[in-house]
């Protein structure tokens, strides 16, 4: 066994999975389910459909291709809108793409008529968290730009919330949004078959809401592998919110002195740490670095404590002498869940090989 390692449980993330697809699904709210996470995995897409999603979601071309070569049986979309060097790819992937730019969609276009093909879309709106999305008296100009376009087919209309600057989803803005579906469906006589309030940060919302709207269908990552909402990252009921451990071995462990000493200057990160005079300590070292993980984002064991990490360190403050060999076992959030998935680093325990 590797010291290093990610323990994946995929009977805790299917479980998530199922419960938060039942839930939506009393409010005819379907769920496209999130893989970007795990780099596109096809062990957790097979989980993910098995556990209800209708869709499965990924923000890079290359997850979205791996899945679609290992033959899921579900319709994919991507996340971010398309590069204008990848729109060939993103025809021939033969996902649903999010758009917000007339260029790229007129590429796109481009692009499927020259494969013979339609190209789904979903226009994003942005609804305050300013981070992608069509400003919402610019939509109605964008329809119009795509509806011209005979090789695209409009499927869906959404908006993220909370990713840049925490908004959260209220009565009015997934109001907004449910207003602006039904005003492009009356001005262009289309119907708006998909529209998607949100991810995860809606799932609060989207159960407790008596005022769900035109929202049919929300993009679930974090709430399934980590069974949490992100905007207070508060336990959801009834999930696991144990399904990833990032397992790390001590290298040493010695009483040190809390202060250091000598004449200081940046740390390796461009940071000037301050430290408080505890007196001596068991500083106790792990071959884990930021490499590997957001040291900031790692809930660690009680009776350890983080203190620092470099990029193959991570220096923690333990409560006792340990042995080099020793393993510590941290929950990791969903930053220090991205990183260690795509470190080569970091064994993945549970996933198998893909071929
Ligand atoms: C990543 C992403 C999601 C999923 O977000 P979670 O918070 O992990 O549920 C949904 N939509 C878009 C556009 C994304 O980029």
């Amino acid at each position: 066994m590797t010291g290093l390692r990610l323990e994946i449980d995929f009977d805790k993330i299917g479980h998530n999975a199922r419960q938060l697809v039942e839930r939506a699904a009393v409010r005819n709210v379907s769920v496209t389910a999130v893989t970007k996470a795990m780099l596109g995995s096809t062990e957790l897409a097979r989980v993910l459909c098995t556990a209800g999603a209708v869709a499965l979601g990924d923000s890079r071309i290359e997850n979205i291709e791996r899945l679609r070569a290992a033959g899921v049986g579900r319709p994919t979309l991507l996340l971010r809108s398309p590069m204008m060097s990848q729109v060939d790819r993103v025809v021939a992937s033969g996902s649903m793409s999010v758009n917000t730019e007339p260029a790229v969609l007129s590429a796109l276009a481009t692009a499927a008529r020259r494969a013979g093909r339609v190209h789904d879309v979903m226009l994003m709106v942005e609804l305050g968290d300013l981070r992608e999305g069509v400003m919402p008296d610019q939509l109605h100009a964008t329809v119009q730009h795509v509806v011209g376009l005979p090789a695209l087919r409009l499927q869906g209309i959404g908006a993220n919330l909370a990713c840049r600057n925490g908004i959260e989803p209220s009565v009015e803005n997934m109001g907004d949004l449910s207003d602006m579906v039904d005003s492009v469906e009356a001005a262009f006589g289309i119907e708006i078959e998909i529209v998607s309030g949100g991810n995860s940060a809606n799932v609060d919302w989207a159960l407790g809401t008596t005022a769900i709207g035109r929202i049919n269908n929300l993009r679930l990552g974090e709430s399934i592998l980590l069974g949490r909402e992100p905007l207070h990252r508060r336990a959801l009921p009834g999930l696991h919110t144990d399904a990833f451990r990032l397992v790390a071995e001590v290298i040493e462990s010695k009483r040190k002195p809390t202060m250091p000493w000598g004449r200081a200057g940046q740390n390796s990160f461009g940071e000037m740490p301050r430290s408080e005079d505890r007196g001596d300590i068991w500083q106790t070292i792990l071959a884990v670095g930021r490499q590997d993980c957001d040291s900031d984002d790692l809930t660690a064991p009680p009776g350890v404590a983080v203190l620092a990490a470099s990029s193959d360190h991570l220096v923690v403050e333990t409560r006792d002498r340990m042995s080099p060999g020793d393993e510590i076992r941290f929950e990791p959030g969903y930053s220090a869940l991205l990183r260690s998935m795509t470190s080569p680093f970091v064994t993945k325990v549970g996933l198998p090989a893909e071929a």
